[in-house]
Order: structure tokens, then sequence, then C-alpha cells
């Protein structure tokens, strides 16, 4: 069912090399050549500070309807932390500075999702509540905790498909404001995300099948529904922007932590991608804010290099990692993607410094020696960019891409910034499982 089989893929910035490796379940890094050396934003519709704008009206709201978000006065924010102890275990002293983006412990939902999710339906309540007279454009959001207001979300029915922390963002704030929300999940969803969405009154299907597959079936359900309303993890726009909002919050953390940006001070960032609106997003917003002094990779892993495989396409036609013989099978089930989103590959060909692969048991040993060295306990999915510093500095790859760019000597005064994605709501017994799977590796 999940492996179709292989022929001959076509032509691609793949040398034999690296396609061999590729259908191997060989890590590998792989360079976009496709990368601009400057960065002009393709996109005019795609401003992030939409989205900045939004969370900033709604903050209010937020807190009254999630408590956890009190102490930051309704805003989605997670913290950047140096983590000298993990770099001197892993890596090196003298490549500069390893920060971690812990995005695993964003409050509510606990996971990168939370930024995206929460923006696509806090657009979506802002719409239906001006739509409905219920709302100015200059009134305090807070309205839209009325009792009016919840009225009339009532009426309509949410449906997102997931490999499960989407659905359990989506499933959170859609019930905190009134919907009713259906979360499609596919086979990989863990038990315990389903049993969460079940215990805050959410609707869970489960799919035999990949993620696609999950996403299809909700797209399918909303379109027969007059009242449903259909998130479209392949290829929303709000998702897209509400992740795209993190990058100005974490210019302002590097500032705060006197942390220079420019030719001689690169930033480089390590992103977890599945279909890669998370990524996309936050690669693109940091794009917009530092243009070439930032380098954004991408981590996925070895099984499910979807986002690798569509940017290699030399045509550009949708490409999937079944059609290389891979099986999308990984224990990184936010990251179990085989097709990346038509909505974000195009943009990131530009502006996406490249690609490396990541094996199951790396994801784990690496999410121990997080623990051991830090005491950050993240899931699967969030360590895939974990080993990026590694692969800059010590691959020839990595260093050809620093060759080119003269950025040798700089190296001293980079930040890396490894973006830790997931697993602040992952129950403590199934990260006993993957603490236990680290250790024997
Ligand atoms: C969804 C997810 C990602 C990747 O986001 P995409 O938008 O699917 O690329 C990374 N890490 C975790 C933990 C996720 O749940």
């Amino acid at each position: 069912m999940h492996r179709r089989p292989t022929h001959t893929p076509r032509p691609s910035h793949l040398n034999a090399a690296e396609l061999a490796s590729l259908q191997r379940l060989e890590p590998l890094l792989w360079l976009n050549p496709g990368l601009a050396s400057s960065f002009v934003a393709p996109d005019q519709a795609l401003d992030p500070e939409v989205a900045i704008a939004r969370f900033d009206r709604c903050a209010a709201l937020m807190s009254k309807v999630f408590p956890q978000l009190r102490g930051s006065q309704g805003k989605l924010q997670s913290p950047l932390l140096p983590v000298p102890a993990l770099q001197e275990q892993l890596g090196s002293m003298q490549s500069g500075t390893w920060l971690i983006k812990r995005d695993d412990a964003l409050p509510v939902a606990g996971s990168v999702k939370a930024r995206g999710g929460f923006h696509e339906i806090l657009t979506l309540a802002e719409r239906l509540a001006l739509d409905a007279g219920l709302l100015k454009e200059s009134s305090d959001r807070l309205d839209l905790s009325s009792a009016a207001a919840h009225r009339l979300f009532q009426k309509y029915r949410i449906a997102v498909g997931s490999t499960g922390n989407l659905g359990l963002s989506i499933g959170l704030i859609a019930k905190a404001l009134g919907f009713e929300a259906t979360v499609h999940m596919s086979e990989d969803a863990k038990d315990w995300k389903k049993d969460r969405l079940r215990a805050a009154g959410v609707k869970v299907i489960e799919h035999v099948g990949d993620y696609a597959s999950a996403v299809q079936a909700g797209r399918v359900a909303a379109e027969q529904d007059p009242y449903g309303y259909f998130v479209d993890d392949e290829a929303s726009p709000h998702l897209f922007l509400g992740y795209a909002a993190a990058a100005s919050e974490a210019q302002a953390q590097l500032a705060a932590q006197g942390r220079k940006v420019d030719a001689t001070h690169p930033l480089f960032v390590y992103l977890p991608c599945g279909v890669g609106g998370a990524p996309g997003g936050v690669a693109y917003g940091l794009k917009l804010l530092f243009g070439e002094h930032v380098h954004c990779f991408f981590a996925e892993p070895a099984a499910s290099p979807c986002m690798l495989v569509q940017l290699a396409a030399r045509d550009g036609a949708p490409t999937s990692v079944y059609d290389f013989g891979l099986d999308n099978r990984t224990e990184a089930d936010g990251l179990a993607v085989a097709q990346a989103s038509p909505l974000v590959a195009p943009l990131m060909r530009q502006l996406l410094s490249g690609v490396f692969t990541v094996a199951d048991d790396t994801l784990f040993r690496d999410i121990h020696a997080l623990m051991q060295t830090e005491g950050m306990l993240i899931e699967p999915s969030a360590a895939a960019g974990m080993r990026g510093p590694l692969w800059l500095t010590g691959s020839e790859p990595g260093q050809r891409y620093l060759a080119a760019r003269n950025l040798q000597a700089n190296m001293p005064q980079a930040t890396h910034v490894i973006w830790s994605t997931g697993g602040s709501l992952v129950p403590s017994l199934e990260h006993e499982t993957f603490q236990k799977r680290g250790r024997q590796r």
C-alpha cells in the first residue's frame, strides 16, 4: 500500500552519490542549487505582520480562554536558550554558539503547530464574527468569547487531517472558542494524542493510511458540510503566516542576548520538516528579517525526505518519496509526510540553503543526549535538527557551502539555532520509552 514500485525518478538535482544515499536511507546533506544570493520576498500577499498583529489584538482573548497563557499576557511564545553542555558533548566549541528554540515548550498545544493552528482559527473566528455583525474591525477581540459568539461558532464544524500535533493544536483552540472539531488521524498518530483530543471533546476519526490520506479525508468531509471549514495543512496561507510570526520573536530574543546577525555574524537555523508549513513559514519570516545573513536548513527523516525530493525535481512537478522507493515509515510521527506542500515548496526554492536527513536511531540517541546534558525532554520529530551544526562544519557539502560564501573565518561568531518543535505534552511513560531507546543506541 505504501511502497509504490520504483520507477526511474525524473531528472533531478541529485548526483549519483546523493541518489544512492537517499535510496539506501543513509543520512546526507543536500545543498539547494536554487538558493538565491539575495532574498527578494516572492509574494507580497504573504506578510507575517498580518499574523503578528492578529496575535497582538487577540492576546487578551487568548489569556481568557487559556489560563496557561496568563503568565505571558496571552502571547504564544517559547524560550531561546543556549545549550553549552549539549554543544560540548555533540559538537565543537569553536564553530559558534548553539541555541535551542523551544517550541516544544509552547503553551497549550506543546508543539510548533500552536503557532500556525491558533492563527488559522483566530482568523476564522474574526471573519465569522465580523460577517455576523458581532464584531467591528475596531472592537476588542475579547468579544469573540461572548455568549453570542460562542453560539455562532457552535454551528461550524472544523475538520483537519493530521499525524497528531496539528490535530491537537486545532482541536484545542477550536473547542476553546466553541467550534465543533473533527480531527482525521493517520495511522502514524500516537494513541495518547487521540485520547487527549477526545478528552477535550474533539471528534477523532482514525484512518488506515498515511498523512496525505488523512488530510484528504478531512477535505472531503468538510466539503460536504455547509457549515464545514477545512484547515488545509498542505496549502493554507493562514497556517504559514502563523508560523512565520515566530521569526520576529526569535529576532527580539537574539538581540536581547546580544547575538548579532550580519555579514560577519552568520545565523544558521535547523528546522524539522514534515509537509513544510511550519519550517517553511519560520524560514520565510527569518529571510524577510535577515536576508542573506540567515542560512536555513531543513531536517527530514531518511525515510521521508519529501522537501528534498521536491526541491531536487528539475521540472518542479509533484514528487513523492514513494517515487524513490522510500516507504515514509519513521518514528518521527510529525515528519512522516511523503509529499511536500505545493504552497510551500515553490517558496523554498530560492530561500532554503539545503536539507539534511536523519536516521530514526539518531533521533533517539539525540533526545537522550539532550535530556542528559540539558534536562530537556522532547519528542523524536523535534530532535531532527540537532545534527545541523555538525553537518555544516563536519561534512564535505557543509564545508563547500561555507567556502562558497567565504564564511569559514566567521564561524567562531556564528549562531546556530536548533528549532525544537514538540514534546511538552508527551506523557512521561512515552518519554521513558524514548529515553530507553536512546540509551540502547
Ligand atoms: C508538524 C511538525 C513538524 C513539521 O511541520 P510541517 O508543517 O509538517 O513541516 C515538526 N515537528 C513537529 C513536532 C511537528 O509536529
